[in-house]
């Protein structure tokens, strides 16, 4: 759904890649393709406004994070923002103190109320939960039908008029459900409601006529995500007429352009707590604000490792191995620390996986050899902190006890301290040449 966004945002961002510094000009260029970005997805006015005020202050602002570069920077604050015009956490359904929770579905017709029933249903289930599903849309032929049907698939009972009565009202289908699912021990009723092709006031007052009769825990206005724009006239009309405690989002699975998904939470001020996507009973998932803004992004989980070299990241520390990377200065001491941070992060594999495009790079990550760090690791802990701090005394002798010591061949310690040595060298050159 997002693919065409999520590809405009990603090279964006990427465009920011390798400056050292972001200028005023490099932020406001950067916004104002992310603006155009959104515009084309079909979010709506108020809330690209919003976002992009919000970017551009922080990313202007004094939000200095020494782990992180510029390019990062920005794209953390993106990635935060979009998660909070998403609904920022994850909202669960409110289960009422006394059962049953009533769940009222509302929304037009086609959104995929009465699919969405099943799914909630099956869901509900496969919690724990002993759902009754309530036919009260009694006004499209076939919606109890379709609505026993979809019950059936998910193995949870339908409430529905008895046949061969006429058509029956609605409110009093749904008065009747309650009490039956108090007989019957159903801890969550979840009631299909009649929509229409568009908004009028007869749909509305239904709406609000089985909502009094009711009183629901949860009302949850069903939208599909495919509609673009009118999904927020859609929402600012059941938001006026009937209410909503959240919204579920239908369709993701379409290939349109998906601003309604961005839109609708900001304007309503209700939560998102579910999202469709696909026809299946198992096409549903609670919704993630977090989730589902990285995926936007497009980033794999680069966001996850941002957040995870800030937290593995001392900044003092950082500083002074650069001073001594400069003076060629460092020691094996430096090194183990430093290599001792970034495994902080987790293992390399898992790290590198996280990158975008690493999905290709499976092989060459399944040969990396975690062991041979985990030596790298023993060899220098087996040596003394006079060594570490000064390896040039390594000398013949010393290098047999630390590789006995450590359980390695001597030639791996060779190895290392002449490795270090190259690289200490060469770390220091590469200093002088950037003006470290
Ligand atoms: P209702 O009128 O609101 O009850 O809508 P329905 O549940 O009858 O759904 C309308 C159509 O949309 C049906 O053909 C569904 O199969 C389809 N549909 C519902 N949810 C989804 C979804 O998440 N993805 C896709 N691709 N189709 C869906």
């Amino acid at each position: 759904m997002f693919d065409t966004l999520s590809d405009r945002l990603t090279s964006v961002l990427k465009n920011l890649r390798g400056k050292g510094r972001l200028s005023e000009a490099d932020i406001d260029a950067t916004c104002r393709e992310i603006r155009i970005a959104l515009l084309e997805a079909d979010v709506a006015l108020p809330v690209v406004r919003t976002f992009i005020a919000h970017i551009k202050e922080r990313a202007k602002g004094t939000e200095v994070s020494q782990a992180l570069n510029p390019a990062q920077q920005v794209v953390k604050i993106v990635n935060e923002e979009l998660v909070g015009i998403l609904g920022g956490e994850t909202r669960r359904l409110n289960l009422a103190k006394t059962p049953p929770t009533v769940i009222m579905l509302a929304g037009l017709q086609g959104s995929g109320k009465t699919t969405l029933a099943g799914k909630l249903a099956r869901w509900l289930k496969e919690q724990g939960h002993a759902p009754l599903l309530v036919a009260c849309d009694l006004q499209r032929p076939n919606a109890v039908t379709q609505l026993q049907v979809v019950g059936d698939r998910a193995g949870v009972p339908v409430f529905a008029p008895e046949p061969g009565n006429g058509v029956g009202d609605p409110v009093s289908v749904a008065r009747k459900s309650v009490e039956q699912a108090k007989h019957a021990q159903h801890d969550v009723v979840v009631i299909d409601t009649a929509g229409r092709l568009g908004i009028d006031e007869e749909l509305m007052r239904q709406a609000a006529d089985i909502r009094d009769a009711v009183r629901p825990d949860e009302t949850l206005f069903v939208v599909d995500a495919m509609i673009g724009q009118d999904a927020v006239t859609t929402a600012e009309a059941f938001r006026d007429g009937v209410g909503f405690t959240g919204v579920v989002l239908t369709k993701l699975d379409g290939d349109a352009r998906g601003g309604a998904a961005l839109s609708v939470r900001h304007v309503t001020g209700q939560p998102i707590l579910f999202a469709s996507n696909g026809e299946q009973l198992t096409d549903f998932d609670v919704f993630h604000p977090d989730r589902m803004a990285s995926r936007i992004l497009g980033m794999g989980d680069v966001l996850t490792l941002i957040e995870q070299a800030e937290q593995a990241f001392d900044a003092k520390q950082a500083e002074q191995t650069a001073v001594k990377i400069g003076s060629g200065e460092l020691t094996l001491e430096d090194f183990l620390e430093q290599m001792l941070a970034v495994r902080k992060m987790g293992p390399l594999a898992n790290l590198l996986g996280m990158l975008p495009g690493a999905g290709q790079m499976k092989d060459q990550l399944a040969q990396l050899d975690e062991k041979h760090l985990d030596r790298v690791q023993a060899i220098i802990r087996g040596m003394t902190p006079a060594e570490r701090t000064d390896p040039k005394m390594i000398n013949a002798s010393r290098r047999q006890r630390i590789a006995r010591g450590s359980g390695v061949a001597v030639s791996e310690v060779n190895d290392l301290v002449n490795r270090f040595f190259e690289a200490r060298k060469m770390m220091a050159q590469m200093a002088g040449r950037f003006g470290l």
